[in-house]
């Protein structure tokens, strides 16, 4: 029944495609509606929309040459809303990124997900636990219990820095998220933080409802996981919130793939890199343009 109606949305989705295709021969490559095609650890992209560096969003550097840079607009629209917000509270605040999906989906290699374009992978916001000076580091690095990035003495996830992305999240009206994973102590950390600086409860509910700590696969202690939902109408298309069976990046049983040589815990081959001496994490610049400055990844016009 499942897979009837599966194949009736493709077929569907299929239509639309031709018809976007046309479209986007009109009116050059960035025609084109956007769809989120399946499940997103089953799924394609088409019309993905390439995500774009701006002054508070990069890619960090072991994800800098990564193909998977696409997605949805709203996810992009997104992750520039949340890291502007950031960098508001925080001047020179950077949001490191990992992957998103490739330019037509499916599947990438240490990811079960990320193949509907509606999956990122985000870094922690960095500190220097003496001075609290925000810094950019050169991958995801992993975090303890207690908060301590565990290869670099010294630095440490920011609570404050981190609830301020997470409440940008969760309040964006372009995305409806629909999942965060993360580390559980960090989860905890954060909804701590939260309730310290008065947080509105419906918000730490939310945020509570929606973090987890994937049961059966990498604990996310180096990065959020963030899902968002489909996008208006897709569901009718052939688009599916949640990851097929069992298998939400991971989390429903089937491990995700990992070099040998990666340090226990984590989904990404970029930790298989050599450690890095602190001082390749460089500290956050200094604010660039404001918040009027040109915003390459908004492109949520209704449709
Ligand atoms: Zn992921």
């Amino acid at each position: 029944m499942l897979a009837r109606s599966l194949s009736t949305a493709l077929a569907l989705a299929s239509v639309v495609v031709t018809l976007s295709v046309v479209g986007a021969a009109a009116t050059g490559v960035a025609g084109g509606r956007t769809l989120s095609i399946g499940y997103p650890n089953a799924g394609k992209l088409v019309n993905g929309r390439r995500l774009r560096e701006t002054p508070t969003l990069r890619f960090v550097p072991a994800h800098a040459k990564s193909p998977a840079r696409y997605g949805v607009p709203a996810l992009l629209a997104l992750l520039d809303h949340a890291s502007r917000r950031v960098a508001r509270r925080y001047p020179g605040a950077v949001l490191g990124l990992g992957e998103l999906s490739a330019e037509h989906g499916g599947r990438l290699a240490a990811h079960h997900s990320h193949q509907s374009g509606r999956d990122v992978d985000v870094g922690f916001y960095l500190v220097r636990e003496r001075g609290g000076r925000g810094l950019y580091p050169p991958r995801f690095l992993a975090c303890d219990g207690d908060g301590k990035v565990k290869s670099e003495p010294g630095l440490r996830f920011d609570e404050g820095r981190n609830w301020t992305l997470l409440t940008a999240l969760l309040d964006d009206r372009t995305a409806q998220v629909r999942s965060i994973f993360v580390y559980a102590p960090l989860r905890a950390r954060l909804l701590a933080h939260a309730e310290k600086v008065g947080a509105p409860r419906e918000l730490r509910d939310r945020a509570a409802m929606l973090m987890s700590q994937p049961p059966h696969a990498a604990p996310h202690d180096d990065h959020f996981h963030v899902r968002i939902a489909c996008p208006p109408g897709q569901a009718a298309l052939g688009c599916f919130d949640d990851s097929r069976a069992r298998g939400v990046d991971g989390a429903g049983g089937l491990p995700v793939a990992r070099p040998a040589a990666a340090p226990a815990g984590s989904a990404h081959a970029s930790d298989a890199l050599p450690r890095l001496p602190p001082h390749d994490a460089s500290d956050e610049p200094p604010p660039a343009g404001g918040d009027d400055a040109d915003d390459p990844n908004d492109d949520t016009t209704p449709e």
